[in-house]
């Protein structure tokens, strides 16, 4: 690697991670550790690794794609596909035994057609909308969705799921999704319909709403160490640490401009560093003339417009910044951190954009494994 640029990735505080939501949830309330997205820019298969040695139970992704990955890593724990894929591709869920989330009838027939064809029974976890507004049918007419679902002789209908858009900020509408979403579950079971895996709760909903809890939970974010809110209350500790170098310093004389634009100009004379990391590795460009880094356990402001593969800092008067220094993007140094979060703040985003859009073709470095087999 020539490029100083690098993540590192604690695999204990993933753990800890772990450790700390099955407190919260208790031992009979099955996890499903979300590792969508390469595990929200940590790195797919070795995050993976860590969850399972940790007591994750399932694992959720967002693509059969990465369902299939985690097979072709050796990975036999049970696996559910998060979204919905064509119907045509439906028998690669029975040829790589993937829980498929089903939101259609069409769908479930094909996957019926193939495992019939495989002679195997495959489980699936149904999706019903209570607020969303994405994917399954509304609750109304998902009375009617299972009852065609139960005529399909090869699917088992392991799992019944919602999705709260507002946990973190709507308690009226978030309890309502939790009591109708109960209400649907209770009235099936009245018509002999018992799904064995209930859940609804993301990381926000398992914090704020044990009501949630149901027998499953889906945490991704906080797997990370990373606040879906401020005052979640939960002790976490961040797992990503985005790092670079410096790679270039010079003195500026007042009135001299930074960057494309001129955006910023000196006000007196002062030193730039230039760094190597850029917009397209995921630093986002919104962070132009206002991100800040941490330099030999100071914080150094960002100046000038984000670019391509640079971002310049105004080191001021000091003169022991030189070629070759570590800066921290996110992470901490000394007693200076910089969180996700206050990288989602700087670029008015939200931190899940910022760790998962970290390119992956940055290098992850990853610490602390667990040592036993
Ligand atoms: C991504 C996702 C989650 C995890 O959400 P967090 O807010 O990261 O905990 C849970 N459920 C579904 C359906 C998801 O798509």
């Amino acid at each position: 690697m020539f490029r100083p640029l690098w993540i590192e990735v604690d695999l204990k505080k993933l753990r800890n991670n772990l450790v700390r939501i099955r407190r919260c949830v208790g031992p009979s309330v099955k996890i499903i550790a979300t590792v969508k997205q390469s595990a929200y820019g940590h790195g797919l298969v070795p995050v993976a690794k860590e969850l399972l040695k940790a007591g994750a139970d399932f694992f959720g992704v967002g693509s059969l794609e990465e369902a299939i990955a985690l097979r072709q890593a050796g990975f036999k724990n049970p696996i559910l596909v998060l979204s919905t894929v064509l119907e045509q591709y439906a028998a690669y869920f029975v040829k790589y035994k993937i829980r498929p989330t089903i939101v259609s009838v069409e769908f479930a027939q094909a996957l019926n057609k193939a495992a019939a064809r495989a002679h195997v029974k495959i489980p699936v976890h149904c999706k019903i909308d209570t607020g969303m507004g994405r994917l399954g049918f509304y609750y109304e007419d998902a009375y009617q969705f299972v009852a065609a679902l139960r005529k399909l002789k090869n699917i088992t209908l392991e799992g019944i799921f919602t999705h709260l858009p507002v946990a973190d900020s709507n308690g009226n509408f978030t309890d309502y999704q939790i009591e109708i979403f109960g209400d649907f579950i209770k009235n099936l079971a009245k018509e002999g319909v018992r799904f064995p895996y209930q859940h609804c709760a993301n990381s926000i909903g398992l914090i704020k709403y044990p009501r949630a809890h149901f027998n499953m939970v889906r945490p991704g974010l906080i797997l990370y160490g990373i606040k879906p809110v401020f005052d979640a209350a939960m002790r976490l500790e961040p797992v990503l640490s985005l790092k670079s170098r410096v790679i270039f310093v010079k003195r500026i004389k007042k009135g001299m401009s930074v960057s494309y634009g001129r955006t910023y100009v000196a006000p007196r004379a002062t030193t730039i560093a230039t760094i190597a990391v850029g917009y397209a590795d995921g630093y986002p460009w919104a962070l132009s003339n206002c991100a800040r880094v941490i330099i030999k356990d100071s914080f150094f402001k960002l100046v000038g417009r984000v670019c391509m593969d640079h971002v310049m800092v105004d080191v001021g008067n000091r003169n022991d910044i030189n070629i070759g220094d570590e800066v921290t993007l996110i992470g901490h140094k000394g007693a200076c951190t910089i969180s996700a979060e206050d990288v989602a703040a700087w670029a008015k985003t939200i931190p899940y954009e910022i760790v998962s859009r970290l390119s992956l073709k940055i290098p992850r470095i990853y610490q602390n494994p667990h040592l036993k087999k």
